[in-house]
């Protein structure tokens, strides 16, 4: 009997000429992720179906190649599993063995069996009554089909029938890089870190540019943003993150007579910024956490005013999400805990008292004129700071 763990893909199966080259980078991904784990594991993939061992232990580290695996884009399910021969005698065996590290079982039992190795001496069904007839007989437990307390994932593969207790929810999506790179703007919220989360959840490779208010705010948002690349490092490898400080501009802005255009005029500054940087990083998109009407910055004419500055497109993933719906993902994916920490966003300074719900093309154009956005981009630019707060070379999340 020996420990693994079976990762099934997800929407990579549904690709009909490029799944090849989907499934070299859902392979490449988990391989970065294992990087480390203190084992040589064995990454084998048949169907849809990828198996993660240890050829010299027997014993792997199930438990860490599990908790890696499940932050991998692109697997749908993550099953710690043992593998053993391809002999019905031998799989019922296993099972009962499997049961008994369980028990005492809350209730009964259900086996599902499976069968993708067609050429096993059983069917599914005669295997998995096989089977259930072995667990009932030596360890005692009721059968049940409908509400099992437990259920038995048999399933034959070639070479080999894999047995598990437990289905774990993987991120599903799809393999980070496969649809290119993005730089995501941002902030020391809720919202931008679940947006990079599903940016990188439908394949695209995402670096990072946060803005303080410096030097008329202190360091805590940097730490912030800090931190959040670090956690969203998991879910995909080597994050870049630039720390930009906004606030000269900010003020020249406001100093401009930005007005109740202030918050407009600053979004469309980070989205020309954002879009320099990603020219130099080689991303084609840009990625905020705006959601529609979230708060007056959000209308749809603003929104329109930021997409009109920027030189990439903007992508919104929350577009049409509530913010009970964010803050549960973001509780989900460990960026909460972050993101509620108390800081300065530079987004309220020079806020002010009434942040308008339409823009107005003709006073930003003016106020614009006034600031030389070209060159302010390339100060910001030459002014960021560059960290790299994902994972070291062990695979885990830097200290
Ligand atoms: P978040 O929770 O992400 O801060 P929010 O609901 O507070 O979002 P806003 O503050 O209006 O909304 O920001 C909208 C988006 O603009 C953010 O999701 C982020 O993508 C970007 N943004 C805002 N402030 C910054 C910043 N200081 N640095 C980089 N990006 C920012
Ligand atoms: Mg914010």
């Amino acid at each position: 009997m020996r420990r693994c763990v079976l990762l099934k893909h997800g929407e990579v199966v549904l690709k009909g000429r490029n799944r090849d080259r989907f499934e070299a980078q859902l392979r490449r991904n988990l391989r970065a992720s294992l990087r480390g784990v203190g084992t040589p594991v064995r990454i084998e993939t048949a169907g849809s179906v990828t198996v993660v061992s240890s050829p010299r232990a027997p014993e792997a580290p199930v438990t860490e190649l599990v908790r890696r695996a499940r932050d991998v884009m692109g697997f749908d399910v993550v099953q710690p599993a043992v593998a053993v021969a391809p002999s019905p005698e031998v799989v019922a065996r296993a099972a009962v063995d499997l049961l008994r590290e369980r028990t005492p079982v809350a209730g009964g039992f259900a086996v599902r069996a499976r069968r993708r190795d067609k050429s096993f001496p059983l069917r599914s069904d005669e295997l998995a009554t096989l089977v259930g007839a072995r667990v009932h007989d030596e360890l005692g437990l009721p059968v049940d089909l409908t509400t099992p307390a437990v259920e038995v994932a048999v399933e034959v593969d070639r070479g080999a029938v894999h047995l598990s207790l437990d289905r774990l929810r993987g991120q599903g999506g799809l393999p980070v890089g496969c649809s290119g790179r993005a730089v995501v703007l941002l902030s020391g919220g809720y919202d931008s870190p679940v947006a990079a989360h599903r940016a990188m959840r439908r394949g695209l490779h995402c670096d990072f540019v946060h803005f303080t208010g410096a030097p008329y705010t202190g360091p805590a948002s940097a730490y912030k943003a800090y931190a959040l690349v670090r956690e969203l490092g998991r879910y995909q490898p080597g994050p870049r993150l630039l720390i930009v400080p906004l606030g000269a501009a900010q003020r020249s802005l406001a100093t401009a007579g930005a007005g109740r255009w202030q918050i407009v005029a600053q979004r469309r500054l980070m989205v020309r910024a954002a879009g320099e940087l990603a020219r130099g990083w080689g991303a084609a998109a840009l990625v905020t956490g705006d959601s529609l009407g979230q708060v007056a910055s959000q209308t749809l004419s603003n929104l329109a005013a930021v997409d009109e500055a920027a030189p990439l497109p903007v992508l919104r993933p929350l577009l049409g999400w509530d913010k009970k719906e964010i803050m549960a993902e973001a509780a989900r994916i460990g960026t909460e805990v972050i993101s509620q920490l108390p800081d300065e966003d530079c987004c309220r300074l020079f806020m002010p008292p009434r942040v308008a719900t339409r823009s107005d093309a003709a006073r930003l154009a003016l106020l614009e004129r006034r600031c030389d956005p070209d060159r302010t981009v390339r100060e910001l630019l030459a002014r960021g700071r560059m960290v790299y707060p994902g994972r070291d070379d062990t695979g885990r999340a830097a200290a």
